[in-house]
Order: C-alpha cells, then sequence, then structure tokens
C-alpha cells in the first residue's frame, strides 16, 4: 500500500520536477517523530530509540517495543544450594508436573530469580535474561567482591529507576542469600564483555583426606601444586554435557589455611576454567597432577567458596 502510493508520489515529485525527494517512509517516520516529540516534549533519537513504534498500515495497527534496559554490577552467593540461573525440571523438562509442584523447575530459587523479583516489579518489566561472568558450582558460595553480571530487563514500562534505591531493595529481598553490590546501567555490549571474560579466582575448599596426613606433608603437595600447569580431562561429573577434552590450566598459588587431622582447608588460586573438585580428587586420573595423586591418597572437596574473582 505505501509502496504503490510512494510510487504514485514519486511520478508527481519527478513530473514537477523535484530531485531532494525523499521515500514517503522516512518522511512518515519524521512526522509521527515530531509529532509525538511535541505531545511528549521528548527528544527523538533515531539512532538508540528507547522505544520503537511499529506503524502498520496494512493491517492498521500499532506495535510498541521498549528496547531492554540492561544493568550490570556483581552479585555474592552467600548461601549453598542453588543455582545462578533457571533450571528446567529435569523429570518434566519445565512443562511442570507432580514432583516438582507444577513450578517446571529444578530448583525453586535461583540467584537470577532472586535479583530479578524486585527489579521486574520496579521496571514493570515483562522478564529478565541473567548473564553472568561464568558461574559457580550450586553447592558453592560466592564471596569477595562478587561475580560481574548483567541483566537484561525485557520490556520495561519504566525506563528509569534510581539504582542506588534498587540496590537497596533487591538485597532487603534476597534476605542473605544473594547480595548485588555497585550496580549500574549499561548496554547490551556489556553482555559480550560478561560473557568473554575469562577472570582467574581465588577458591576456599575444605578438604577431607581418606586417612590422617601430616601438616608438612599436605604442605609439601600444595607447593609442587604452586605455579605448574596441570592436565584435566572433562570431570565425569560434567561429561553428560561437555564435550570429553583434556585442558591444560594453569595454578598460580596454593595456601594452606588450617590443618586438623584428616581435614584441611586450603585456598587456591587459578585459571579460569579449573575445576577445583578434580584439583583436588584426581578424578580417578583425569586430572593430574592433583592434591590426591601427590598425597598418595584420596582426597575429596566438602566445602568450596569463590573468595574472589579477579577483574
Ligand atoms: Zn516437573
Amino acid at each position: 500500500m505505501l509502496s504503490a502510493n510512494e510510487e504514485y508520489a514519486w511520478s508527481i515529485l519527478y513530473e514537477n520536477g523535484e530531485i531532494h525527494a525523499e521515500p514517503l517512509k522516512a518522511e512518515l517516520n519524521r512526522e509521527v517523530g515530531k509529532k509525538i516529540s511535541s505531545i511528549l516534549g521528548k527528544e527523538v533519537d533515531f539512532h538508540k530509540p528507547d522505544v520503537v513504534v511499529h506503524i502498520d498500515l496494512k493491517n492498521d495497527e500499532v506495535r510498541i517495543h521498549p528496547r531492554s534496559v540492561f544493568i550490570k554490577g556483581r552479585y555474592r552467593k552467600l548461601v549453598r544450594g542453588f543455582p545462578q540461573t533457571r533450571w528446567p525440571h529435569r523429570s518434566c523438562k519445565g512443562r511442570g508436573c507432580e514432583e516438582c509442584g507444577f513450578t517446571g523447575k529444578q530448583y525453586p530459587e535461583s540467584i537470577d530469580e532472586l535479583i530479578s523479583k524486585r527489579v521486574i516489579e520496579e521496571f514493570k518489566a515483562e522478564d529478565t535474561a541473567f548473564h553472568g561472568a561464568g558461574r559457580e558450582d550450586i553447592d558453592a558460595r560466592m564471596l569477595g567482591r562478587g561475580r560481574p553480571f548483567v541483566l537484561e530487563v525485557i520490556k520495561p514500562r519504566k525506563r528509569k529507576i534510581d539504582l542506588k534505591w534498587l540496590e537497596g531493595e533487591v538485597n532487603e529481598y534476597c534476605a542473605g542469600k544473594v547480595e548485588v553490590i555497585g550496580l549500574e546501567y549499561g548496554e547490551r555490549e556489556d553482555i559480550l564483555h560478561v560473557k568473554s571474560m575469562k577472570p582467574p579466582k581465588i577458591y576456599r575448599v575444605r578438604v577431607e583426606f581418606e586417612k590422617e596426613v601430616e601438616k608438612k606433608v599436605v604442605e609439601e603437595a600444595l607447593q609442587k601444586l604452586k605455579n605448574t600447569v596441570i592436565f584435566q580431562r572433562t570431570p565425569k561429573r560434567v561429561l553428560h554435557r561437555r564435550a570429553d577434552l583434556t585442558r591444560e590450566r594453569r595454578i598460580m598459588n596454593t595456601k594452606l589455611v588450617s590443618h586438623q587431622g584428616r581435614e584441611a582447608v586450603i585456598e587456591i588460586e587459578a585459571e579460569s576454567g579449573t575445576y577445583i573438585k578434580e584439583l583436588v580428587s584426581g578424578d580417578e586420573g583425569r586430572t593430574s597432577p592433583s592434591l590426591s595423586e601427590l598425597l598418595g591418597l584420596e582426597a575429596r572437596v566438602v566445602e568450596l567458596d569463590v573468595l574472589e574473582v579477579l577483574i
């Protein structure tokens, strides 16, 4: 319809010897932009609009698409036992069943949902999408200055919220399970940035040995792991979702924090992507060298925390 009219208009413009004519579409865009601008008293930004309005002349419809708002910050996970993002229930693949109380979820809570609840309410948004700079295991905490993330606020009906205030609201809702730090507005590009981060991390692990080990022996083994490259074949526990490859990973530093009989607390600084549980256990020889291998006995991680994401 528009193009037929356009052709007709063009023919008239040419007849009149007009040479600076523009396509009708651009003209319509400008006119609608001017009109909305005068009604709302706001400048039109064609480059990065907050809202895109689709005028469908054929179906006589107007559709409004609010552009996503992006919030970046860091999160701390203070309690073990829930994942970073929503997990569909394994048995029903998220459709909802009796076993999951028809929620479709494997875990009732996630970092994503805890943080998003108040954000969705305040922005009057449809949903959110959570993007973390990597993730920790479900049974691990994320301490220190936290882990960088970007939250995409999808179809928001409000766009400007005082993020300092919202941070307090989010943290109150998360009630000591999760904490957000330094929320600020970002851009879509921040997702790529956060996803491509490969920061080294410092971990603190509580290790259990199969029998008592002397402190000096543990210290010597840790010394041997310091500044070494280890070879890690994909751990058995993640083989169902990752390709079976051998990776080289650098262990920068190791430190014995405390030791008592069959237990020790150890700090490990390692390259991004190192599987720490397997660095301790050896994963039946799939990780080498490992603490277990160096000690010549079984060692396993009882508790793991990420102390710092070094970025
Ligand atoms: Zn289910």
